[in-house]
């Protein structure tokens, strides 16, 4: 039997998250009809709104709704150093920990080549111009601790040091192939505190 289109329309949806199978997609369609009206209007408003009014920092590629974002427009954060990490979301974890006061800087994914992913497809380039023009004396690599991860901060590492600038990368508290976004925050803290210069 075929689904009446709306619901195989909201099926496929689902289907574009990540982790989101045929049979959890069906599972969540069928719970979205059982839903209440406003539920459905805030939950559907909440989706376009996260593309309609959020936007990339265009000075560190945060997510954000003004640009450039309220890490790098605050004044009071220390402009010499430049934490590098994967994802957005790397980001809101480090924060979490409230030491940090540093500025950021977000690569939207890790060299891959495997994938066919090198320095100009993801945010090196932006990164490179920050470091020529911006008072920068310590960059942390933070990207994850996966081998494209380490591979990233070694391509950086070689990139960056022949400019004079120190680089560290985080402490291994957090173990190998785990990721910023999961780890607590006294982890976190202390993996920052023993950054190792590279
Ligand atoms: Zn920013």
């Amino acid at each position: 039997m075929q689904y009446p289109e709306p619901i195989a329309r909201l099926i496929a949806s689902y289907m574009n998250l990540p982790g989101i199978g045929q049979k959890t997609a069906t599972r969540l369609a069928f719970h979205t009809i059982d839903m209440k009206d406003e539920v459905v209007n805030e939950f559907a408003k909440s989706l376009l709104s996260v593309k309609r009014d959020l936007t990339f920092c265009s000075v560190c590629g945060n997510i954000t709704e003004e640009d450039p974002c309220n890490i790098c427009s605050d004044t009071t954060r220390d402009r010499s150093t430049i934490l590098v990490v994967e994802e957005p979301k790397d980001v809101m974890a480090l924060e979490k920990m409230r030491e940090y006061r540093g500025l950021y800087h977000v690569l939207h994914g890790v060299l891959s080549p495997m994938e066919g992913t090198g320095p100009e497809d993801i945010n090196i380039p932006s990164l490179i111009q920050r470091l020529h023009n911006d008072e920068v004396t310590e960059v942390i690599l933070a990207t994850n601790a996966t081998t494209e991860g380490e591979a990233t901060a070694m391509y950086l590492s070689r990139l960056i040091k022949p400019a004079g600038i120190k680089v560290t990368r985080l402490a291994h508290g957090l173990s190998v192939g785990s990721d910023i976004e999961y780890a607590d925050e006294v982890t976190l803290l202390k993996a920052v505190e023993g950054r190792r210069e590279l």
